[in-house]
């Protein structure tokens, strides 16, 4: 089908991207479970290998089974164009792969996935990369941490670890007098939630392990671009605005014009990073999106029941979901996030980390894992698991005090979801 801009979100999570497979008239996306593609003839592949003409020369660049989903999570989130890849982390490094240098750095907000503030303070290093974190809420914060060699401001939509909602569109704001992108990942709210581009974002990551595919069946990752930035207003990004020695000197701004960092982004980030996301993955990404919509509303929910119960329980400090009336973040909420603030919060327990960890011990139906976005409901206790090596103090900034426990709650029954905290929570304040 055509993309019009008319169809609604339920229409196009199921059918943007895809049609009818043209060999077979297979209905659903077939796996296109091959590795190479024949050439027409010698000057066909000359002009596939000169980026002349856009075809399949080779699975690690392109495949038809990954293009739909790229078309498809382009479209939702009403992007230019949008390159898969392996896994959430493997589209952060490619979205900035193409930014930034030796030397530059990104300004990123505190409040990330623990593994996203990982390779932010450790792994980039190896390319002379860095980050500089900052309170994405105190905006003279950012605006004082952008300096000549940042590249890119980063946050998440919804936050991680508490699922406070970040305000993109002040940030772009400040970026955009800085002339520079704003990556959001976009993975906890997706975007039946939150439509970064709509409120400013250049770029959009999702790791599509999380509610993307909906089932933790396989990971994957996708950056979407707006087709918005101005590439070439500034010497800043000489690998989209200067020539490419590896294209006999294509500039990729100035041939591809919006499309300029999807191109980049296969033509030079998969080809040589290889950081491919494979065509079984997308399949069940494929899968998963066709109901993205239903899951999260249910998710939404679910989440506002729990939390405005656990609130009003004793044995609870307190609860950070942002769609609670109670949240500083409620007002932010409702104007940005208007469909629900999404199923990711903290709360703390009063019987501190002997209790936390009874509690993951003790629930049922809530899985103890380090994962989000699935349809089951999960739960983690960061300060025993996935924060242990950090100190009282990082743990506190990180919203990972050793009596909170982070829940992503799923689209079971809620009552069941709440009697099995009930019960649980009974046993870990005995
Ligand atoms: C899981 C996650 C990532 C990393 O994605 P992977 O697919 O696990 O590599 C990045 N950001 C957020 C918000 C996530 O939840």
């Amino acid at each position: 089908m055509s993309n019009g801009p008319t169809y609604g979100f339920d229409t196009l999570q199921i059918h943007a991207g895809a049609r009818p497979d043209p060999a077979t008239g297979a209905r659903q996306t077939p796996i296109y479970q091959t590795t190479a593609y024949v050439f027409r003839d010698a000057d066909h592949a000359a002009a596939l290998f000169n980026l002349q003409e856009v075809g399949y020369i080779y699975s690690r660049l392109t495949n038809p089974t990954v293009a739909v989903l790229q078309e498809r999570v382009a479209t939702l989130e009403g992007g230019v164009g949008a390159v898969c890849c392996s896994s959430g982390h493997a589209a952060q490094i490619m979205a900035l792969f193409p930014l930034m240098g030796p030397g530059c750095n990104v300004v990123a907000s505190t409040r990330l996935y623990g593994g996203t503030v990982t390779q932010f303070t450790q792994t980039i290093k190896r390319f002379g990369w860095s980050a500089k974190f900052v309170d994405t809420d105190d905006l003279d914060a950012v605006k004082a941490a952008i300096d000549d060699n940042t590249r890119a401001v980063f946050c998440e939509s919804i936050a991680n670890p508490g699922g406070y909602v970040t305000d993109i569109r002040a940030l772009a704001d400040i970026a955009d007098a800085a002339d520079i992108p704003v990556i959001v990942d976009n993975t906890s709210a997706t975007p039946y939630l939150c439509r970064p581009i709509e409120q400013g974002a250049t770029l959009v990551v999702h790791s599509t392990t999380k509610y993307l595919t909906g089932n933790g069946t396989v990971t994957g990752g996708c950056i979407v671009d707006s087709g918005k930035f101005d590439w070439s207003a500034s010497d800043k990004f000489p690998s989209l605005s200067t020539p490419e020695p590896a294209y006999h000197g294509l500039k990729f701004h100035e041939t591809f014009g919006p499309l300029a960092f999807t191109f980049h982004g296969i033509a030079v980030g998969l080809r040589d990073l290889g950081m491919t996301m494979n065509p079984q993955a997308a399949h069940y990404t494929l899968l998963g999106i066709e109901t993205l919509s239903l899951r999260m509303q249910r998710h939404v929910e679910n989440a506002e029941k729990i939390a405005a119960w656990l609130e009003t329980d004793d044995r609870v400090e307190y609860v950070t979901y942002a769609g609670l009336p109670s949240s500083p973040y409620q007002e932010r909420a409702k104007q940005h996030y208007p469909k629900g603030a999404g199923a990711l919060f903290t709360f703390a327990v009063k019987g501190g980390y002997e209790a936390c960890v009874k509690l993951v011990n003790a629930l049922e139906i809530f899985s103890h894992v380090a994962n989000l976005g699935d349809a089951r409901s999960l739960i983690i206790h960061s300060a025993s698991t996935t924060h242990r090596q950090l100190t009282a103090e990082q743990q506190e900034a990180a919203g990972a005090s050793p009596n909170v426990v982070r829940v992503s709650i799923g689209i079971e029954d809620a009552d069941d979801l709440i009697a099995d905290l009930d019960q649980a929570l009974a046993k870990a304040c005995a």
